[in-house]
């Protein structure tokens, strides 16, 4: 990318990661440009409306670098434990070393050995931590040793439950470990039966859970753990009531998992109200951002189209996702730029499950380089070596903004994430002389 043009994109960064180490927090520049709702949740505040202006009251250049500023080498995370140490199962051991998966991740190295000793556990931490064999390797192992064992994963959405389906399969391969995807938008038939032959591994969403306890085909009683992946964002879907109903059914002697990305006083709640003695671990934000460059890039709104695919050939030849507002613009955008010749799919909440899952699909295997998306595929998405992400239409929230651009920069790889930001945004509202202390965000 041309990053030289200092009115169409600027430069974020590992200035901000180093202002938020100091502070603790999120720096001053993320302070004012995304503010607080009273709720104390983080908003774009300017990602949305301003009242009566009809414009963006908002200028997230605000929040970025004019120059490029040096890149920080992210000093490399030294665990206590090797795999051995852990003492897993030699076969997860080998499917580990067939993955390429060498050590353990700070998540890893932390949560194992607690779920093994059988303690609760909250794990602050995003996708692209390595949280999901962080629970996974565990509980694997323990099935192994016990072979009644069961455990629940509960997810806010149905590629989330797919993608943790996949990683068991990887991390159980050769182990006739069963399991089951129990989603809404898909048929619940074939549900039932699977969940007739009494699978180890039961993943699904809330709703689609207790519709199938309600109905008496899955038994709650029987379940020795439940995970509760992404729980923030399982709550501000509003599942809360299906998930106490569900910690309600299954015994109290069972072990609970909470992985959250923030900590919402929600997620306390279920917390306090459903998990014994949990150990917390933290897992901080920087270490999924500060691989990421990020950088606006300014259009006319008349030329907001042709501004996307003179950025798109630039980057020619990366796997990038185009994230849209809503699911009809999503489509029509990824129609627009297979006219153009680019190599695009779309996923949104209009497909059916089958759809959704054939476009990721397609994806993942390279057969399209371009996934145009709305925010429903921005959690817990898991692609190999997405380059970019582009956001097309604006994020509403700050949350969504990271989950977004988190689709990027995983797995020790670096990232890069494009906002589009309209000229009368950028140029109305340019940071005034000296108006923008640069040393705050350094
Ligand atoms: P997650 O945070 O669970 O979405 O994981 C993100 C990606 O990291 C997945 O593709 C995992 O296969 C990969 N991964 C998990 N553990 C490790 C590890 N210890 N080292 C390198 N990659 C890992």
């Amino acid at each position: 990318m041309n990053t030289k043009t200092p009115t169409q994109q600027r430069r974020v960064a590992s200035g901000n990661d180093r202002t938020q180490r100091r502070s603790g927090g999120r720096s001053n520049s993320y302070k004012k440009a995304f503010g607080k709702r009273s709720s104390g949740r983080p908003s774009f505040r300017g990602f949305g409306r301003a009242k009566n202006s009809g414009r963006s009251s908002f200028n997230p250049s605000q929040f970025i670098n004019r120059t490029p500023s040096t890149t920080e080498v992210e000093e490399e995370f030294s665990p206590i434990h090797t795999f051995e140490q852990f003492g897993l199962a030699p076969s997860l051991l080998v499917s580990l070393n067939k993955m390429g998966v060498k050590k353990p991740t700070p998540i890893q190295d932390r949560i194992i050995p607690e779920i093994l000793k059988g303690n609760d556990v909250v794990g602050l931490a995003e996708t692209g931590t390595g949280k999901t064999a962080a629970f996974l390797l565990p509980l694997i192992d323990m099935t192994l040793k016990d072979g009644k064992r069961r455990t629940l994963i509960v997810t806010p959405t149905r590629e989330l439950a797919v993608q943790i389906e996949a990683e068991l399969k990887m991390l159980g391969q050769g182990m006739n470990l069963q399991s089951v995807v129990c989603v809404g938008g898909a048929g619940i038939g074939p549900q039932i039966s699977a969940l007739q032959r009494n699978p180890r591994f039961i993943i699904g969403t809330p709703g689609r859970l207790i519709d199938l306890i309600n109905r008496g085909k899955l038994q709650p009683e029987n379940i020795k753990t439940v995970i509760l992946d992404e729980a923030d964002r399982m709550l501000d879907m509003g599942f809360i009531n299906d998930i106490r109903a569900i910690l309600g059914k299954t015994p109290a002697s069972r072990e609970t998992h909470l992985f959250s990305a923030t900590m919402a006083s929600s997620a306390q709640a279920l917390v306090k109200d459903f998990l014994r003695n949990p150990v917390e671990i933290s897992v901080k934000k920087r270490d999924t951002i500060s691989s990421i460059s990020q950088n606006v890039i300014s259009y006319s709104p008349d030329k907001k189209f042709e501004k996307l695919t003179e950025t798109l050939e630039k980057i020619k030849g990366s796997r990038i996702i185009i994230f849209g507002a809503m699911k009809y613009s999503v489509e029509k955008l990824a129609k627009q730029l297979k006219q153009f010749g680019f190599s695009t799919d779309s996923i949104h909440g209009n497909k059916s499950h089958g759809q959704r899952k054939r476009s990721l699909d397609r994806f993942k295997n390279g057969q399209i380089k371009i996934l145009v998306a709305t925010d429903v595929a921005a959690r817990g998405i898991h692609v190999n070596n997405v380059s970019h992400v582009i956001n097309y239409d604006l994020p509403s929230t700050f949350e969504d903004y990271i989950h977004r651009i988190g689709r990027t920069g995983r797995a020790h790889k670096s990232g890069e994430a494009l906002t589009f930001v309209s000229e009368r945004t950028t140029e109305d509202r340019r940071p005034r002389p000296n108006s923008f202390d640069r040393r705050k965000i350094r």
